[in-house]
């Protein structure tokens, strides 16, 4: 099942587009079932549940940090995260800048964006991720390789779309003068439109491995 799911949307989307496999609340095994057929990209949104993952299963995986990131827990995923999704606050920015150099490594982070009409929703206005951008320059350890955002949950298509082009216009505007190469967004219900729009990377959890509790 997860391993034909997987492939099912692999041959969906354009070879370009990475596919990060949500696999949070999912046992180790679903995840080996995954990797066994050569998929390399999950995402965890909890720390703890990150770190334990990441010591059972096989080291060459890509942990995606996708879900809200307190600073005092940046230090545990600092050694071996491959991409945090969600850099929301300067201070966040500049945790994961120091906790980089302690680990003698620069680690690669996405600006969350706060597309949604929600207000419970994580990240940063357009002009405040523009102000991040310029102050982020002078860190050394700690690299913002291009964006993320969440849209609304809803299947009202207008709104979507409004707001991944948003996103798209914005990542397209900033793209070149700061070497982006990642816009993340498009999850299970969204993805086609995500993609359609521009999106490098989804972020897919059910569709790959059933439904959450
Ligand atoms: C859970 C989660 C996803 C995946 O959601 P699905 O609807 O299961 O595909 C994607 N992005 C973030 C930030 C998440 O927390």
């Amino acid at each position: 099942m997860i391993v034909a799911n997987l492939k099912q949307l692999k041959d969906d989307v354009p070879a370009a587009v990475t596919v990060v496999a949500v696999s949070k609340t999912k046992p180790i095994d679903a995840i080996q079932q995954a990797y066994e057929a050569g998929h390399l990209d999950f995402g965890e949104n909890k720390v703890q549940e990150l770190c334990q993952k990441h010591e059972t299963l096989p080291k060459d995986i890509r942990w995606h940090m996708i879900g809200h990131l307190q600073r005092n827990k940046v230090k545990y995923i600092a050694p071996f995260v491959h991409l945090i999704h969600g850099v929301d606050s300067e201070r966040l920015l500049n945790e994961i800048n120091k906790q980089g150099a302690k680990n003698n490594r620069v680690i690669d982070v996405l600006l969350q964006i706060h597309i949604a009409e929600e207000s419970t929703k994580f990240g940063f206005s357009y002009a405040e991720a523009e102000a991040i951008l310029s102050k982020a320059k002078t860190l050394e350890n700690v690299r913002i390789t291009g964006l993320m955002g969440m849209a609304s949950y809803t299947d009202n298509n207008v709104q979507l779309t409004s707001e991944f082009s948003g996103l798209q216009d914005f990542y397209n505007k900033l793209q070149a003068s700061n070497n982006w190469t990642t816009l993340s967004m498009g999850m299970s219900n969204d993805y086609k439109l995500a993609v359609s729009l521009g999106s490098t990377m989804i972020r897919v959890g059910s569709l790959i491995f059933g439904s959450r509790n």
